[in-house]
């Protein structure tokens, strides 16, 4: 069995005390809202905070009038009824039931990146005598990189990015607005520009796009992504107005492909045009060998998912592809 290194255990009651909280103990504190992350990872060591910061007696972090508290849970953002296609196809397919009772918004957002060679037991990682993201001085996926590889494996991220959504980060110093893109560095190690004694608190969501998710898992029934392509859309008619398309689970961020939302601006959603936006969409896909099925064919299938968004938007009946695709494996 895997036990939990001893730790103390604060819980706030307000945004201003866990800050102050996070501020006082320094490095050695960390918060945790639903644990659904953060204390799996402790009991295989990747993280052994002294202190641990709860933000589940946090009332102000569970509103939701006009922005998401970052303390609701998965399974709140998806029962509310003004929740947009795309979050809410994203927080669905996090886990389990069960997972998304517990896990919230915020915690989605800061989840730690992931890789073969990290998300084991210490024991496993100590025989290959540990990586570059935790405790060794080699990534064991590119031998020659001095960068940390660990892939951005949150769903929600790209959903949020292809929205267009910013969050609203407090620490000692106020508060600070940012694009949900700008919450993330290409860096399997340093993958979060939210300082250490800073606070997620909220997410500004705009209403005015029509958006989806699709995300590529071995397993239907719940699995990490191995690729998530989030698209949103606003038209004029049938005419492309303006187009978001981003993508998760192929590199240490996730990120937006501004080239193939340009590309749509002002174009009919034609096979054609779908066709080369969705190129545009793979081209970007740069897949490591450090999640689960072949990386080749993850870069290929880039091209599929972002072409099957596209068309859920144009009102295609995706139904059974949607059906098919949660359990895609390479043919
Ligand atoms: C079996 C299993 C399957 C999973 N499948 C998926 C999946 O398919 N997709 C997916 O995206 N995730 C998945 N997860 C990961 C996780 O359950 C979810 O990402 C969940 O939403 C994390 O939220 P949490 O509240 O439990 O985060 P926690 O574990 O509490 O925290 C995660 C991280 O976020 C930080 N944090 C939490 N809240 C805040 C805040 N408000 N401000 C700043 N930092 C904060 C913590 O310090 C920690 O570093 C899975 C987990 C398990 C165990």
């Amino acid at each position: 069995m895997l036990r939990l290194p001893w730790f103390e255990y604060r819980s706030p009651r307000s945004v201003a005390e866990a800050v102050k909280i996070l501020a006082g103990e320094g490095p050695q504190a960390m918060l945790v809202a639903g644990g659904t992350d953060l204390l799996p990872n402790m009991k295989r060591r990747h993280q052994s905070p002294k202190v641990l910061v709860s933000l589940r007696a946090v009332d102000e972090l569970r509103k939701l009038n006009g922005s998401y508290g970052a303390g609701l849970t998965l399974a709140e953002v998806v029962a509310h009824p003004g929740t947009p296609g795309a979050l809410r196809h994203a927080a669905a397919q996090v886990a389990t039931a069960q997972i998304r009772n517990m896990g919230t918004l915020g915690g989605n957002l800061c989840l730690d990146t992931r890789c073969t060679y990290y998300n084991q037991t210490e024991e496993w990682r100590k025989a290959i005598d540990y990586c570059l993201k935790k405790d060794g001085s080699v990534c064991w996926v590119a031998t020659a990189s001095k960068r940390c590889v660990a892939v951005s494996s949150t769903d929600t991220a790209p959903a949020l990015i292809a929205l267009d959504a910013k969050v609203t980060l407090v620490g000692p110093g106020g508060e600070r607005e940012i694009p949900v893109e700008s919450l993330y560095n290409n860096d399997g190690i340093d993958y979060l520009s939210r300082k250490p004694d800073e606070v997620l608190s909220a997410i500004v969501i705009p209403s005015s796009w029509k958006s989806v998710y699709w995300k590529l898992r071995r397993r239907g029934s719940f699995d990490f992504p191995l690729l998530g392509v989030a698209a949103a859309l606003k038209m004029d008619g049938d005419v492309v107005a303006d187009a978001r398309i981003a993508l998760g689970a192929v590199a240490s961020r996730p990120f937006r492909i501004e080239k193939a939302g340009e590309f749509l601006k002002g174009k009919r959603l034609t096979d054609e045009v779908i066709a080369e936006a969705a190129t545009l969409v793979a081209n970007r896909a740069k897949p490591m060998d450090n999640t689960d099925m072949d990386l080749y064919w993850r870069k290929e299938v880039a091209d599929d998912f972002a072409g099957y968004a596209l068309k859920e938007l144009r009102g295609d009946d995706m139904g059974a592809i949607r059906l098919r695709t949660a359990r895609y494996l390479p043919g």
